[in-house]
């Protein structure tokens, strides 16, 4: 009998593909779990091998694979287990599920990572910094310290500092450091060490510690600033102190080098990382470190959720509730779902930490399968900061700003404090209309309005990325006036700097951070000391940590309370916490303002009478009522074509295909709430139960018979379990 390879290889299809081993090899067990280049129609692609058995079709009809491509298995057998139940829950094709766990270079054949850079100080360098040059304080300065204890690789030196890579470039130039063969020093310099942990903190340590060597889930619901990150410090230093490794997940924007160089300055033992900001190369050097056990700790965003772990002792996930741990097209799946699902497979603790967790969580933690630690106080010197809504009625407005809210701005600086300013809305305005004639500006392939960005001078899509030039007169009517009506971000930094000259204004949204260096640049104007006002989106909502900052202003909070989405208040819930604790982290006390034109909103009387979890109980008992989640269970299938019709007839058949199920409602075809988008017709069949379970039986069969229909090769579709949002 012959054996045969069963390999994960990236198309959209379900299940695996068999292949014989190259000509003159044998398929043994040392194929496991490494990747492998094989020929699939005119193409090669690179696999992951997930078995090796007996064929069960007449050998002779399969194809060859070419060459094996590791010599070691590059997942761990837990790994391939995990994503294995990932690809079956998510109902994702397995080849593409492996595919998105590996790294981008390590995708095709050639993979060339980089070398790894050594760098010491040079004699010149020494003598700079017994001679107290550059500065004290500088970057330059901060890296000459850190080569001091011995040589450091690159990259990881650049991390431990803001702009560490243009102090790098200095450095390099004026000859102070230079690159050297020797390895980096190890043991590296010891941590430093954090502040007395408070009596919570204490406690919260102490119970995680107890549970080391097994699978529980902790959801550490602490408020902000209560010192939750020197929580998973502590437990972190713990399991390092087991031979073992943590890893750490933090939203998308919330890894700023400051939080990495936080880490690895305080745990004193390489910490690597994986986020969107680095190179190809860099990424899947830390995954492959993660998997061999170099690195002690892997810290990262969504997707270091799929590394492999080869010592593994703690899973922690900052931020809990935070909507980026969802991936949002191709394998959706939930970062913060997937670590429990690990975490259990491993044997070992999850920590989830939110100021706001996410109502699945409390729902868990509720039910007694999560243990709540609650850190109800705010760390070291900080006091909670105080609420108050802006009545926006009969208001006079300039570009959306209250007086009132000028007027703390104002007292704010001159205090020499800072100000946030938080408006969920990039560009200048949101609407540009011709008042002679009722003309909008709309994007042609989603027909929704376009946003203008003034300095630029260009109306741009935010859904799908059009852009044109801006009208200099209203292309309908030949009208030269047009309006922008509404305020983004833009717009109110124009607005911010006009009325306050003198006063140093920061916008902080994707336009201003985009690269690495514009974004380094930006997060480290952040820690600037004197006055200065900050304005900004999601962004600047979260981790940030500015001791000086004790105003935050919501500029509207309408949006969120009259949001079509189920989950649409809390997040908005969320938010409002989140930006108020960026207010009054130091030792001075902090204010937020809430711009609103309904202030007799229950959600928002709750919400500021009560706190969060009062706003979560209420929540909560509605969607239970509702058989939402976390009650009830729901799948979405989208799909889009540039016809209405193609897109009826595939969801009518996959109607069809469905049938009736036990315990499982159908709902649709549903007109997406976007329902056109780049061009496309977009609509959806909406799958709710009580019972996950009934769910999972229902869509494994389903989604094969879709696999299967003609007219699924006629549109995009998708399956989402788990749906954060109906969009
Ligand atoms: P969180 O992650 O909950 O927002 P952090 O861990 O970032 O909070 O802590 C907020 C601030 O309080 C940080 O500046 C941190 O150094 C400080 N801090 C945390 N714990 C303590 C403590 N026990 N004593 C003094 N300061 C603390
Ligand atoms: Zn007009
Ligand atoms: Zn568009």
């Amino acid at each position: 009998m012959s054996r045969v390879l069963e390999i994960a290889l990236p198309v959209p299809v379900p299940g695996t593909f068999d292949y014989l081993p190259p000509e003159g090899e044998q398929a043994d067990d040392g194929w496991l779990r490494t990747r492998v280049l094989v020929p699939l129609g005119r193409r090669r692609l690179v696999g992951v091998v997930l078995g090796v058995r007996e064929a069960s079709v007449d050998p002779g009809q399969l194809r060859r694979a070419e060459r094996r491509l590791d010599d070691q298995p590059l997942l761990t057998p837990e790994l391939v287990d995990s994503l294995s139940w990932a690809a079956r829950y998510y109902q994702h094709p397995v080849g593409e599920v492996f595919a998105a766990a590996l790294p981008a270079a390590l995708r095709h054949a050639d993979t060339r990572l980089p070398a790894r850079e050594t760098l010491a100080l040079t004699d010149a360098g020494h003598a700079a910094l017994a001679a107290k040059s550059p500065r004290a304080g500088s970057a330059p300065r901060g890296l000459l310290e850190a080569l001091a204890a011995g040589p450091l690789d690159a990259e990881d030196l650049i991390e431990r500092q803001p702009r560490g890579r243009a102090a790098l470039r200095s450095l390099r130039e004026r000859g102070l450091v230079a690159s050297v063969a020797a390895e980096p020093a190890r043991p590296r310099p010891a941590g430093v060490a954090g502040p007395t942990l408070n009596a919570e903190q204490r406690q919260a340590v102490d119970t995680v510690s107890a549970a080391l060597d097994g699978f529980h889930v902790f959801l550490l619901d602490g408020v902000t600033g209560s010192g939750k990150t020197e929580v998973y410090l502590a437990l972190i230093e713990r399991v390092l102190a087991a031979g073992r490794q943590a890893l750490v997940l933090v939203p998308e924007i919330g890894l700023t080098p400051q939080a990495l160089a936080r880490y690895r300055s305080r745990l004193g033992v390489p910490v690597a990382a994986t986020h969107s900001g680095l190179a190809d190369g860099e990424r899947a050097r830390s995954w492959l470190d993660a998997g061999a056990g170099r690195a002690p700790v892997l810290l990262g965003t969504r997707s270091a959720v799929l590394a492999p772990l080869a010592r593994p002792g703690l899973i922690v996930v900052d931020e809990e509730h935070d909507a980026s741990y969802k991936q949002q097209d191709g394998f959706r799946y939930h970062a913060r779902d997937f670590a429990a699902v690990r975490a259990r497979a491993l044997g070992i603790p999850l920590v989830l930490g939110s100021a706001t967790p996410a109502l699945e969580s409390l729902a868990n933690a509720r039910a007694g399968r999560y243990t709540a630690l609650r850190l109800a106080q705010r760390a070291g010197a900080a006091s909670a900061p105080q609420v108050r809504v802006v009545d926006l009625r009969r208001q006079r407005l300039v570009e959306g700003l209250s007086a009132p809210l000028l007027g703390a701005i104002g007292d704010t600086v001159a205090r020499g404090e800072q100000a946030l300013v938080f408006r969920n809305r990039r560009g200048f305005a949101p609407l540009l209309l011709c008042h002679a004639c009722g003309w909008h500006a709309r994007c042609p392939r989603c027909e929704t309005p376009l946003t203008l960005h003034r300095a630029i001078a260009r109306l741009r899509c935010h859904h799908c990325g059009h852009a044109e030039r801006e009208p200099a007169t209203c292309p309908d009517c030949d009208e030269a006036q047009l309006l922008a009506l509404g305020a983004g971000t833009e717009r109110l930094e124009v607005a911010l700097n006009e009325q306050f000259p003198g006063t140093p204004v920061s916008r902080i949204d994707r336009d201003t951070t985009r690269g690495r260096a514009a974004r380094e640049q930006r997060f480290a104007a952040l820690e600037r000391e004197g006055p200065a006002i900050l304005v900004g989106t999601q962004m600047l909502a979260k981790g940030h940590d500015l001791p000086n900052l004790t105003l935050a202003a919501i500029v509207d909070a309408d949006g969120g309370l009259f949001s079509a989405d189920f989950r649409g208040a809390e997040r908005l819930a969320q938010l409002v916490i989140q930006v108020a604790g960026r207010a009054g982290r130091g030792a001075r006390p902090g204010t937020v303002l809430l711009q609103t034109h309904h202030p007799e909103h229950p959600l928002l009387r709750r919400l500021l009478e009560g706190g969060y979890h009062a706003f979560a109980d209420d929540e909560l008992q509605q969607r239970e009522a509702m058989g939402l989640p976390p009650f009830g269970h729901l799948a979405l299938l989208r799909a889009e074509a540039k016809s209405r019709d193609t897109v009826d007839t595939f969801l009518a058949a996959a109607r069809r295909a469905f049938g009736t199920q036990q315990g499982v409602v159908l709902r649709g075809p549903l007109p997406a709430p976007m329902p056109r988008r780049a061009g496309f017709v977009r609509a959806q069949l909406l799958l709710e139960s009580p019972q996950r379970g009934a769910l999972q039986a229902a869509l494994t069969p389903w989604i094969a018979a879709i696999h299967a229909l003609p007219d699924a090769r006629r549109v995009r579709w998708s399956i989402d379990v788990d749906p954060i949002d109906l969009a």
